[in-house]
């Protein structure tokens, strides 16, 4: 779907969508913010929300998140139905068909934010680690996630970086980075100020996120690690 396609149908109907990049990453990390507070108000998850959105999906934010069990979306992010448009793959890695998942949310549903959602403790991660080590590749089809994960492992390295935590917000960032340089469709929307993608680093226990990358810089307060 090109950009400047005809906008799609229902869109109109959803009062004040899309929000800004910035209005969207505010109430995703509001709704973090309650998750760790362990005062949830479960938004969007009743009966007449359920009919209504069946008309009709305004996801404010794309999640490209691990797969890894303890990191679902909706619940971290207390958010409900329709909400959020959420691709999951281990170790949140992006071959063509998550890059054409996001390019679909963002292009032909309006959503205009995106974010890389990575997290300490990370088993993609420790995978491609341990065949980076040992010089073993997994069998099957998790070497494409390893392989796919190594580039990062690469930057690291050559940072000198070799904390669990810091190689985890590396691959974060180049998720974002490797998003844009490869989906120029994406590109052209954060560009022309549709849409931003943003890095976030889940820590398992707190429950808490915080940014490490962010394009464009401006959307948020990147910490040091950006
Ligand atoms: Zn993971």
């Amino acid at each position: 779907m090109n950009k400047l396609g005809p906008r799609p149908i229902g869109r109109a109907a959803a009062a004040g969508f899309p929000p800004t990049p910035e209005q969207a990453f505010a109430e995703l990390l509001a709704g973090n913010r309650r998750f760790v507070a362990g005062t949830p108000h479960h938004p969007n998850q009743d009966a007449d929300h359920r009919a209504a959105v069946a008309e009709g999906q305004h996801p404010f934010a794309v999640i490209v998140g691990c797969s890894d069990s303890r990191l679902a979306a909706e619940i971290i992010f207390d958010r409900g139905l329709g909400d959020l448009f959420v691709v999951r793959t281990a170790g949140h890695t992006v071959g063509p068909e998550v890059l054409g998942s996001v390019e679909y949310a963002v292009t032909v549903l309006g959503t205009p934010l995106v974010v890389v959602l990575g997290h300490d403790s990370c088993g993609a991660v420790q995978a491609a680690r341990a065949a980076a080590s040992t010089g073993v590749a997994p069998a099957g089809h998790l070497r494409a996630v390893v392989d796919a994960v190594l580039p990062s492992l690469g930057l690291a390295a050559e940072r000198g970086v070799e904390d669990p935590d810091e190689i985890v917000d590396i691959h974060i960032a180049h998720t974002v980075e490797a998003i844009l340089a490869n989906s120029s469709v994406l590109a052209a929307e954060v560009a022309d100020g549709r849409c931003a993608v943003v890095g976030l680093s889940y820590r398992l226990s707190a429950g808490e996120t915080r940014a490490v990358a962010a394009v464009p810089v401006g959307l948020t307060e990147p910490p040091a690690a950006a």
